[in-house]
């Protein structure tokens, strides 16, 4: 951007300086120009080659350095004598060098302009790939929320569902072990009662307790035991057989503990 055609300034050709040039300047006859300190560096060994297009430089007047502004003194007089045809080709050999220096440069703005374009079109492109996978994967993860709530909502309602027939089945359950409990404590109570009948005086204490609630009831044992009737039973009962019936019968727990204390 430092120059353009009306502007008065040159840059110095070597590589990456691009520095502006004033005072001093060294101009070469493949038409590149250089700033003192790369000019002085460069045409100081030989063979001499220019930087900017590797061009040999050994005749005489291949390498010159210029004073950029020069003085009146030297205006006057650099020219003067010669035929208007030699000045006229000196000039148009010099707008030559100026007019290819600005094209130059202007060369390499396009081609500046055109490589960061290329640049930020690749950049667009990326960023747009970035965008589009994004996208997809900000979709694919959506989907999988949804799927995984659908996933959750089922869950729920089959965990309150179970949870309901789960409630149920406890109560089936308790209703059920009261049921039990209470077969079992009127089948232990009659037991009792009848295999305390023939050692009524051994324990008096626990006889008492037993003749309290051992009246006589119905239970599925007594009913499987056959038909006959209460009496029948207790009368079957006070044989030695019985004892070996109740041991059997009664649910597996230390027999020689009164069991029925906690009523
Ligand atoms: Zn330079
Ligand atoms: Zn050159």
């Amino acid at each position: 951007m430092a120059m353009s055609l009306g502007d008065d300034t040159l840059l110095c050709n070597y590589p990456k300086c691009r520095a502006k040039l004033s005072g001093f300047a060294w101009v070469t006859a493949c038409s590149h120009v250089f700033c003192d300190q790369h000019g002085s560096g460069e045409f100081s060994r030989s063979p001499a080659i220019c930087p900017a297009c590797s061009s040999a430089l050994s005749g005489k007047l291949d390498i010159v350095r210029t004073e950029l502004s020069p003085s009146e003194e030297y205006k006057a007089m650099v020219l003067a004598g010669l035929r208007p045809d030699i000045v006229l080709d000196i000039t148009s050999r010099a707008l030559a060098f100026w007019s290819y220096q600005v094209h130059q440069e202007r060369m390499y703005q396009e081609y500046s302009l055109s490589r960061a374009d290329t640049q930020l079109k690749q950049m667009e492109k990326v960023l747009t790939q970035q965008n589009q996978s994004r996208e997809l994967e900000l979709t694919a993860m959506r989907g999988e929320i949804t799927s995984l709530k659908k996933v959750m909502e089922e869950y729920k309602r089959k965990y309150s569902e179970v949870s309901e027939r789960l409630m149920e089945r406890n109560r089936q359950y308790q209703k059920l072990q009261g049921l039990y409990d209470s077969l079992r404590l009127r089948n232990m109570v009659v037991g009792a009662g009848d295999r305390e009948m023939p050692q009524a005086h051994g324990n008096p204490n626990s006889s008492i307790a037993m003749a309290q609630q051992a009246t006589p009831q119905r239970s599925p044992h007594f009913l499987a035991a056959g038909p006959a009737g209460d009496g029948r039973f207790f009368s079957c009962l006070e044989s030695e057989g019985a004892k070996a019936f109740f041991q059997f019968s009664s649910p597996a727990r230390d027999n020689s503990r009164p069991f029925l204390t906690k009523h």
